[in-house]
């Protein structure tokens, strides 16, 4: 995995963390736009109460008119972002805030973009057209710590199938990020934890797949360390702020690291399962990644080694499945997904091979046969 090609690192945008850290909202809007039009602020509607309104206040205090857009739903959909852009747009908001879980920051991103340029976004899905390059200035304020979506330049947004599609562009990448560890604090269990795995699962594709580059995976190895030490603690002590804290940042880098890199088969498995099913983004990829890391690690020459060491293993990748499943079983996550009757093996199949899994079928360093991915189909679903 030395860097025998060309590639670029693609930095962490400026990030403001720690307790107290929204507190700092107002000084940093005003390093990005003056008082003189709006905030449009994007908010989880699932947000405990108060959050959303802590921000806003701090806003106001800071001397900017604030709007704020709730009316949307978990893993949102491209109807809903050019609902949030058309008030953005009569606002002509400044910034744009997005608070809350990867869904609402994902909706932000792309009505950032849409309000400034008036566009039909699903024209851009899967790299059809390149986006502009300008969008009003994003702050991202993740109350989830997994999706590492505050540190990328992509958004996913559902079309009206259901089909999970993704946008790819420069001016998606928020321009600050806020992690406050008093807004992940209240995060239940279940959620906790699949968003965790959500960040481990990151950080091993971006490790180990055909884009891998040494000097982006200092960043992978940093986040599996923090997840593999942090997630556990938070779990069981939900209020423990410091590995709240740690969790923040595992999540942040190794949403950069996907950034630099992006996923692999694990992340086609779990987007092909979100766009059929309804269930969480994280729970999927940490399932789909425990069905293909025993035929994944196989032969592997090295290439995860680093990770299982990153895990707490002696560096033989052979052992990451059992390190994997090990955590994934600890924080309380279970295989059984109920989706009998939703979706089969066949169908998921056919799913993963849409256009829009393509390419991080093609990034896994391994490349599944016709039956291999079938069987890792009928494991995730539990039909074998
Ligand atoms: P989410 O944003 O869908 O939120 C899940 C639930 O948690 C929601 O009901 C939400 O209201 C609630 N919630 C959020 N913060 C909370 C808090 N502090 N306390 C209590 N409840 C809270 O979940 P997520 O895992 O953060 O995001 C998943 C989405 O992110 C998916 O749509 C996925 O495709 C996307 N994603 C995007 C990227 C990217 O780079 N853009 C990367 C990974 C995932």
């Amino acid at each position: 995995m030395g860097e025998s090609r060309s590639h670029v690192l693609s930095p962490v945008p400026p990030l403001w963390g720690g307790p107290g850290s929204l507190k700092k909202i107002g000084s940093i809007v005003e390093g990005l736009v003056d008082r003189s039009k709006p905030v449009f602020m994007i908010a989880d509607p699932g947000l405990p109460a108060g959050f959303a309104d802590e921000a806003r206040g701090l806003l106001t205090a800071s001397g900017y008119d604030v709007a704020v857009f709730d009316d949307f739903s978990p893993d949102p959909t491209f109807g809903a972002a050019h609902q949030a852009a058309s008030i953005a747009q009569q606002l002509d908001a400044a910034a744009i805030v997005g608070i809350g879980g990867g869904s609402a920051l994902d909706l932000a991103k792309a009505v950032a973009v849409a309000a400034r340029h008036a566009l039909s976004l699903e024209d851009f899905a899967l790299g059809a057209a390149a986006l502009p390059t300008t969008a009003p200035p994003l702050v991202a304020i993740p109350t989830t710590a997994g999706t590492g979506s505050e540190a990328t330049r992509t958004a996913v947004l559902a079309d009206a199938s259901g089909a999970k599609l993704w946008l790819w562009g420069d001016c998606l990448k928020p321009r600050a990020i806020i992690l406050d560890p008093a807004l992940t604090i209240g995060l239940p269990p279940f959620l906790t934890a699949a968003t965790g795995m959500d960040a481990l699962v990151h950080a091993i594709e971006a490790a180990t797949n055909r884009n891998a580059t040494s000097v982006n995976s200092v960043l992978a190895l940093a986040a599996i360390r923090l997840v593999a030490e942090h997630l556990p603690i938070v779990v069981e002590q939900p209020d423990n702020v410091a590995s709240r804290e740690a969790m923040q940042m595992a999540a942040a880098y190794a949403g950069a690291a996907i950034d630099n890199a992006g996923t692999a088969i694990a992340h086609a498995i779990g987007h092909a399962l979100g766009s059929r099913a309804k269930l969480h983004h994280g729970h999927a990829v940490s399932c789909a990644m425990s069905a293909t890391l025993p035929w994944n690690v196989q032969g592997d020459g090295g290439r995860f080694g680093e990770v299982a060491k990153a895990m707490g293993g002696s560096g033989d990748g052979a052992e990451l499945p059992g390190l994997f499943d090990a955590l994934f079983r600890r924080v309380g996550l279970s295989h059984v997904l109920n989706l009998a009757g939703e979706i089969d093996a066949k169908d998921l199949v056919a799913q993963i091979r849409r256009p829009e899994n393509k390419a991080m079928l093609a990034s896994n360093w391994r490349a599944p046969t016709e039956v291999e991915l079938l069987a890792f189909a009928r494991k995730v679903l539990g039909e074998s």
